[in-house]
């Protein structure tokens, strides 16, 4: 298409004339263009926003679809900034789904807080380099509050560290690179200037529900996915405290534990008061996966199923999730700043430094070196929030799952597979060919989107509720489109 010069066109919309006028280097035209293509950019992202509640869920374009309007290669001319929105508004359309919906119910997704994202548009245009606190100050201190806060809004201990990364598989490496650290140094191993080599193998005790971003992130760390051994889980789908004593005490390893907080299928919450017991008296360190399920510690009415999580040598947990930050954002949180410096800190004597009572550096805490300041979307939903929106927002989606969960039990053909504990409510249908059949009939129904999952073996459908959104309303809505599918799918 370059050789025609024209701009590569997406169906419905052609080029308007002079959107080839700007091109880099045309300076004159740059300042008129910026404030063009950012309304317009605007614009759209709250017609977007503004239609959420009622736009289909899903995406009605196929991926095939989407790609045959984008296939060309790299033309030769620019466009203007302002066309390049309108192209791209044109050649998505279709194909994004509306995660925001108060009625996506799929994997474990949250909405965004309007103060999240309008946060997240001004982290863009100030485009700081938040790795030091030289190279953005304000963005430094507002990092600091947000790890704060969520310190308190967690109730985990003030003196810990906390690095603000893309999600919890980050937050995993994070958080196990300061465990591996900790318990290699104990037996005089410098894992940092040796590597593993010569070190100790480690062992790491995890529940048999444990998500796979933790197997990867030991993968990554070079402990290795088989040095997992299994801990089985009680009939709560908890981790058992009992045989994890028995594990600890048969081997002198150095041992991490993992214990969760929020099952991905079921909401399962790990007894981490019975695990921290266990881990105090063997000498081993406590890691929890919480990527939403830490959440439960901002209600009152939540928290006693996360009892005993403060006990932990560290916490992985996501912002994007249940703080309903837009993409992305998630937190590693250690109870021994030495050890997450240990592991983590960059070196480089250009680098422009703190003084280490003032200034808060990222790169000494995250795996990432130059990085986007994406704690400030959390700082903006706590902020919004306050303790007392927090806590509404999670009670909120609890009773959601709760109605759910009650809702499908007196639909006939439907089974609650387990208890709801939380916010995640699990289901089957007649059998594996139904509930495949349903789930695939309500991603194109555009009413609700859940995800499917296999459970104990047999296909069955997750419903996740952690979007700020979602009302009463919204569930009833959604189980009226379910009751439908299942008619549908049996005529
Ligand atoms: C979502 C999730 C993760 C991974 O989080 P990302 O933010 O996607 O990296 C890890 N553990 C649990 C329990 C999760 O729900």
């Amino acid at each position: 298409m370059s050789e025609t010069g024209t701009a590569p066109t997406v169906p419905g919309r052609q080029p308007a004339p002079g959107h080839r006028a700007a091109v880099v280097g045309d300076l004159t035209d740059s300042e008129a263009e910026m404030t063009s293509a950012l309304r317009r950019a605007a614009e759209e992202s709250i017609a977007y926003l503004a239609d959420i509640r009622e736009r289909p869920v899903g995406a009605t374009a196929s991926y095939e679809d989407l790609a045959g309007r984008l296939a060309e290669a790299l033309p030769d001319a620019g466009i203007s900034a302002s066309a390049v929105i309108d192209e791209l508004i044109a050649t998505t359309d279709g194909g994004i789904v509306a995660s925001g919906s108060p009625r996506y119910f799929g994997f474990v997704i949250g909405g965004a807080l309007p103060a999240a994202i309008a946060a997240d548009w001004m982290t863009s245009a100030w485009d700081q380099n938040a790795g030091l606190s030289a190279t953005g100050p304000a963005i430094a201190v507002v990092e600091a509050a947000a790890a704060r806060w969520v310190l308190q809004a967690l109730e985990l201990p003030a003196e810990a560290s906390v690095a603000i990364v893309s999600g919890c598989q980050m937050a995993h490496v994070t958080c196990l690179a300061a465990a591996r650290h900790h318990v290699l140094a104990a037996r005089g191993h410098d894992v940092e200037g040796l590597g593993l080599g010569g070190a100790p193998p480690i062992r790491v005790l995890a529940s048999e529900l444990s998500h796979v971003t933790l197997t990867r992130a030991l993968r990554l760390l070079g402990i290795g996915e088989n040095a997992i051994e299994v801990i089985p889980v009680d009939r709560a789908l908890r981790m058992r405290a009992d045989v994890l004593v028995d594990r600890l005490g048969s081997d002198d390893r150095p041992t991490i534990v993992c214990a969760q907080l929020g099952e991905i299928n079921t909401g399962a919450m790990d007894p981490i008061d019975a695990i921290a017991d266990a881990t105090e008296s063997a000498g081993a360190w406590l890691h929890v996966d919480g990527a939403f399920g830490l959440w439960a510690r901002a209600s009152r009415r939540h928290r006693h199923l996360a009892a005993g999580a403060e006990r932990a040598d560290s916490w992985a947990t996501d912002a994007h999730k249940w703080l309903n930050v837009p993409y992305d954002c998630g937190f590693a949180v250690c109870a021994h700043p030495d050890d997450h410096r240990g592991a983590m800190a960059a070196g480089g004597a250009y680098l422009q430094r703190s003084s280490p009572d003032r200034g808060r550096d990222a790169i000494d805490l995250t795996p990432d070196f130059s990085r986007r300041a994406r704690g400030v979307t959390a700082y903006a939903a706590l902020r919004h929030l306050g303790r007392e929106g927090l806590e509404a927002l999670v009670d909120r989606c609890c009773e959601a799952a709760q109605r759910f969960a009650a809702g499908l039990a007196g639909l006939g053909g439907v089974q609650v597979l387990e208890p709801c504990v939380l916010n995640q409510v699990l289901v089957r249908f007649e059998d594996d060919e139904q509930t495949r059949r349903i789930i695939h009939a309500l991603q194109v129904g555009g009413e609700c989107w859940m995800s499917g999952t296999t459970w104990e073996g047999r296909a069955a459908m997750r419903i996740s509720t952690v979007n700020w959104r979602t009302t009463a309303a919204d569930v009833d809505r959604s189980i009226a489109a379910i009751a439908t599918a299942v008619q549908q799918v049996a005529a």
